[in-house]
C-alpha cells in the first residue's frame, strides 16, 4: 500500500512538471505540510485530499506570481505580457496559471512591436497567444516537440462572428484544435500526413479544444495582416502554417511562412512563430 501510494506521488510529481515546469517541486515542497497534518488530524481521505490540493494551491500560487518571474528573468527568459496588455494576452489565464508564457526578450519583444502595428490598422484587434515556453532550461513544453527554447510561441487565427462581423474571440476554448479545413481543390495536408506519411496524431488537437463553438468563421483578412507583420519582422526566423493557408491567403516575397511537415501537429487552427 505504502510503495502504491509513493508511485501515485511520483506520477503526479511528473505530470505537474510535465505540465507547468515548477509543479512538482512545489508538490515536493508541500509534502511534509500534507504529512504533518494528517499526523494531528485523523480526517477521511478525501478531506485530507481536499486540504492538500488547498495547501498545494496556497504554495503554487505566490511561487509562480512573484517569485518564478525574476528567477526566469535573470536566466533570460520572460512573461510574454500581462493579462491587462491592450493588444497582447494570453487566450486563456491557463496559459499564465501553467507557466507556458514564458519566452526569451527577443520574441516577446517581437509579439508586443507586432501587436502595436497591428492595433494602427485593426484598432480593435487583440492579439491572443498560446503556448510559448517554461521558464528555465530547455525542457519541452509537451504536447509540443518544438517548443523548449523560449523561441517559439503558437498565435490564434481571427475569426468573424455568425453576422460576419470582427471579433476577438475564438472558436475553441483552448484556443487549439479547430481546423480551417482546406477547400476542394486546395493542398489535403492533413490527409496526405494521416495516409501516406503514417501520422496518426496529425490532427490530435481536435481532442483538446475544450469546447468549441462552430458560428464563427475564418478571418482571412485580420488574420493574414498578423501572419504578414510577424514575417516581416526582422526578429522572426520562421512561421509554419498549412500550405492550403499559406496559398490562399497570398503573401507575396514572405520566403519563411513554411510548413511544419508531417511529423509535427496542423497548423490551420493557429500558427507558429519562431525567433532567431
Ligand atoms: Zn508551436
Amino acid at each position: 500500500m505504502k510503495l502504491l501510494k509513493w508511485f501515485s506521488f511520483a506520477c503526479l510529481m511528473v505530470f505537474l512538471t510535465v505540465l507547468t515546469q515548477i509543479g512538482g517541486l512545489v508538490l515536493l515542497l508541500s509534502y511534509p505540510i500534507f504529512r504533518y497534518l494528517r499526523q494531528i488530524y485523523h480526517l477521511k481521505n478525501i478531506h485530507h485530499f481536499l486540504i492538500n490540493t488547498l495547501i498545494f494551491s496556497a504554495l503554487y500560487a505566490p511561487i509562480s506570481t512573484w517569485i518564478v518571474p525574476p528567477i526566469a528573468k535573470h536566466f533570460g527568459r520572460v512573461r510574454l505580457t500581462t493579462l491587462d496588455n491592450a493588444v497582447l494576452r494570453p487566450h486563456s489565464i491557463w496559459y499564465s496559471v501553467l507557466n507556458r508564457d514564458y519566452a526569451i526578450p527577443k520574441l516577446s519583444d517581437a509579439a508586443q512591436r507586432v501587436a502595436l502595428r497591428l492595433h494602427e490598422t485593426s484598432p480593435n484587434a487583440i492579439v491572443y497567444f498560446l503556448d510559448a515556453g517554461f521558464p528555465f532550461g530547455g525542457m519541452p513544453l509537451l504536447p509540443h516537440l518544438s517548443h523548449g527554447n523560449g523561441h517559439q510561441l503558437d498565435v490564434t487565427f481571427f475569426y468573424l462572428d455568425k453576422n460576419q462581423q470582427v471579433t476577438n474571440l475564438k472558436p475553441s476554448k483552448s484556443g487549439y484544435g479547430y481546423y480551417e479545413q482546406p477547400r476542394v481543390g486546395e493542398a489535403q495536408t492533413a490527409e496526405y500526413c494521416k495516409e501516406k506519411a503514417k501520422n496518426k496524431f496529425y490532427d490530435f488537437a481536435q481532442n483538446l479544444t475544450f469546447g468549441s463553438r462552430k458560428d464563427m468563421t475564418f478571418d482571412p483578412d485580420r488574420t493574414k495582416q498578423l501572419i504578414q507583420y510577424f514575417a516581416q519582422d526582422p526578429a522572426v526566423r520562421r512561421i509554419w502554417l498549412e500550405p492550403h493557408l499559406t496559398k490562399r491567403l497570398n503573401f507575396k516575397g514572405l520566403d519563411n511562412i513554411r510548413p511544419a511537415g508531417c511529423h509535427a501537429a496542423r497548423h490551420d487552427d493557429h500558427f507558429h512563430v519562431q525567433v532567431y
